[in-house]
């Protein structure tokens, strides 16, 4: 612990960290120590994590990058990482994310942009988001893991970008009570660690029944990391030819076809397989996310939480209102929440919001209809590029952003879980991650797949 509160202060440069607790941690360190002593160690004990500050923790700033959330500090304890310390860990700080968790950058924080620990020729490039802080962090050696959150890929995405690994549990398998909500239906906590062994650990510690999250799944989580033997004979892996997207870059394609090589090489069968509605997941998130993120973050009206704007003489409530969101949410949010509000509104919601989850229905079919045809997990790229640079973005049209998550979105709206693996750098010494899509609750078997290609 006290290794990490060191390399930590010595690397204020990546703006990982965004809230230090070292006086939580070294008494969570003290305890840890007496609990060993005592021969009464539990799974994580001692192990010093990042929290991503989506998660709200007890009496420390839990903001969700926002400025809306200023001066928020939470009167309880997030599941999750409630029992995470119940199983040992010890909590570094909060580490830096985009707005909400709305980005694959790590840019629109208020607290300003994360930077890549990985560079190319001295220029500073982005950790992905919107779990950034944690990845960055976790690759730099500032914690031993951290926790991510994953709506849309923001946990696979920067683990892709920063070569650690990142899985996305089966949609329920986490408890969302205590973790700031952005789209509800999509929303998932999960690891960012080292290795798929740590990933194994972790995940068990995190996940569990819930009865204050309604989604929660009552179904008992087995020892993860038991389940790693390494042996894949037998499995069969799916190639969806949809995710072979026109223009994608041929070191990802050659990455991919070198996964499916070591998996063959292990003894798994590879199968071409079609999820055919693919095309239209990325879309369909993009109105599903934000229209659920209008509705969640109607709460932050200046009364209840955080920031309230000044207001003039004669102001009534609804210039508080209007005056406070406007000063207390970054663009990236006020487009979503733009966005969200006309899906959702009376005029439009069979155009959109309904036949979003129309779509919704038939990605989650695709993949049972494979999943019934026995394949047992489905290999993918991660990301359809490697970490692109700070600013390269900013001009963009905003979709150009969103089409980072391609391949990650569809995992999501299926409820599905999901892993990314470091498997190899590109011509220029970057990292590049394969995901491995698997059958619900079935993150055992997942993992033990995704450490071959480790
Ligand atoms: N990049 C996606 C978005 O901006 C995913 C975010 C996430 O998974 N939290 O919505």
């Amino acid at each position: 612990t006290e290794a990490c509160l060191a390399e930590i202060e010595a690397a204020g440069r990546l703006n990982a960290f965004v809230h230090r607790t070292p006086e939580i941690a070294l008494d969570q360190a003290r305890a840890a120590d007496a609990r060993i002593a005592r021969g009464d160690a539990p799974a994580m004990c001692g192990l010093p994590l990042g929290i991503k500050d989506l998660f709200c923790t007890r009496g420390v700033a839990s903001q969700a990058a926002s400025h809306i959330l200023n001066g928020f500090r939470p009167e309880y304890e997030s599941t999750v990482t409630q029992n995470l310390w119940d199983a040992g860990a010890v909590m570094l700080g909060k580490l830096n994310m985009d707005e909400f968790a709305m980005g694959s950058s790590n840019e629109t924080s208020t607290y300003g942009n994360v930077v890549n620990p990985w560079k190319v020729d001295d220029r500073d490039l982005t950790p992905g988001g919107s779990s950034g802080g944690s990845a960055a962090a976790v690759a730099a050696d500032l914690c031993l893991a951290a926790t991510g959150t994953d709506t849309g890929g923001s946990i696979r995405q920067p683990a892709a970008f920063t070569g650690i690994v990142g899985i996305k549990p089966t949609y329920g398998r986490c408890s969302r009570w205590g973790i700031v909500a952005f789209a509800s239906s999509l929303d998932q906590a999960g690891p960012m660690t080292k290795t798929v062994q740590d990933a194994a650990i972790m995940l068990a510690a995190m996940a569990g029944h819930d009865p204050k999250d309604s989604t929660s799944a009552d179904i008992p989580v087995p020892d993860f990391e038991a389940m790693l033997t390494g042996d894949i004979r037998g499995k069969t892996i799916g190639i969806p030819r949809e995710y072979r997207m026109d223009g994608m870059p041929a070191e990802i394609e050659a990455l991919w076809t070198r996964g499916a090589e070591m998996l063959k090489d292990a003894g798994a069968k590879i199968v071409d397989i079609s999820l055919p509605h693919t095309k239209y997941a990325l879309p369909a998130y993009y109105v599903i996310a934000p229209a659920e993120a209008s509705s969640n973050l109607a709460r932050y009206d200046g009364v209840r939480y955080g920031h309230r704007a000044k207001l003039a003489q004669g102001d009534g409530i609804v210039q508080m209102y209007e005056k406070t969101r406007a000063e207390g949410f970054g663009k990236e949010v006020q487009r979503r929440v733009m966005i969200g509000t006309y899906v959702l509104s009376a005029g439009f919601y069979d155009a959109y919001y309904n036949r979003a989850r129309k779509v919704r229905a038939l990605i989650k079919r695709d993949f049972e209809t494979v999943f019934a045809e026995g394949v047992d997990a489905i290999l993918t790229p991660a990301t359809p590029s490697a970490a692109f640079g700070l600013g390269e973005m900013q001009d963009a049209d905003p979709v150009e952003m969103y089409l980072n998550d391609v391949f990650t979105v569809t995992v999501n709206l299926a409820g599905l879980p999901g892993i990314s693996v470091p498997a190899g750098l590109d011509s220029r010494g970057l990292p590049l991650g394969l995901q491995l899509i698997g059958r619900p609750w079935e993150e055992g078997d997942l993992l033990n797949t995704a450490q071959v290609l480790e």
